[in-house]
């Protein structure tokens, strides 16, 4: 890949419609475009493609005017929710590809572990932050979390989401959703066999993750957790490990 220029955004693939598979928009139709680039490493991320430097010659570095021919081309014109994600995405310029998709009718969802705050998250429409359990190996920042809910200013709709693996994960989950109980919270089992990137047709472990969303159902249940939405990942289920749908 090219140099970046500052205005130019690092992308790792546009692509959709199709529908959102997790979180708050679960099934509601969206273009994605998957920014490059990630400041965490966790053990189970299942976007490697988009977060290892050893993708990076895949990646392109891309005008707003670029990525918006692309999008409206895949969306035939007609204004459709378009999904920011990664890697992190908040480590990418993106307030003025809001700006332009605003000025057509567009929205726009973000996704972000929470670590970068921008002063474009105030522009989203949907601000899901996802700040990643102790499976993943990483550590949260909670003043970097707390930053970023101050830029969005409560302006668009902010939904909390945490992946669940484990007890300790279930843990963290219950931690953090008592320090912000005002967001929705979106709890969402683990996916044991992420994606290897090279590999679209490995298998799933469908059953495991199964196994973990009753497990997870239970344990919100017998807590009397009612606060909490349990969800599996949608796309998972019906594509499994590819790319692009
Ligand atoms: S924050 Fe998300 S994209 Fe980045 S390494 Fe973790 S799971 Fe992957």
């Amino acid at each position: 890949m090219t140099a970046t220029r500052s205005t130019e955004i690092r992308v790792s693939e546009i692509f959709g419609p199709t529908i959102q598979g997790e979180g708050a928009l679960i099934g509601l139709p969206t273009v994605f475009v998957r920014t490059g680039g990630c400041d965490y490493r966790c053990s189970w991320c299942d976007s490697l493609h988009a977060v290892d430097s050893a993708y990076r010659e895949e990646w392109r570095a891309m005008t707003v005017d670029d990525i918006w021919s692309e999008v409206t081309r895949l969306s035939g014109g007609l204004p459709v929710t378009v999904s920011l994600s990664g890697g992190n995405p908040a480590i990418q310029p993106l307030g003025a590809l809001i700006a332009r998709g605003h000025r057509e009718g567009y929205r726009f969802a973000l996704e972000t572990q929470g670590s970068v705050a921008r002063d474009w998250f105030a522009e989203l429409d949907m601000l899901v932050l996802s700040p990643k359990p102790p499976s993943s190996g990483m550590e949260t920042d909670w003043e970097a979390f707390d930053a970023c809910l101050r830029m969005a200013g409560g302006k668009p709709q902010t939904a909390l989401k945490i992946v669940v693996f484990d007890e300790a994960d279930y843990a963290y989950a219950r931690a953090a959703a008592a320090r912000h109980p005002q967001l929705p919270l979106y709890l969402q089992p683990g996916n044991h066999t992420p994606p290897p990137p090279d590999d679209e047709d490995a298998p799933i472990d469908i059953e495991g993750v199964m196994e973990r969303m009753r497990w997870l159902v239970d344990k919100v249940i017998e807590d009397k957790w009612f606060e909490a939405h349990v969800l599996p990942q949608l796309h998972v289920l019906i594509w499994g490990n590819r790319r692009g749908v």
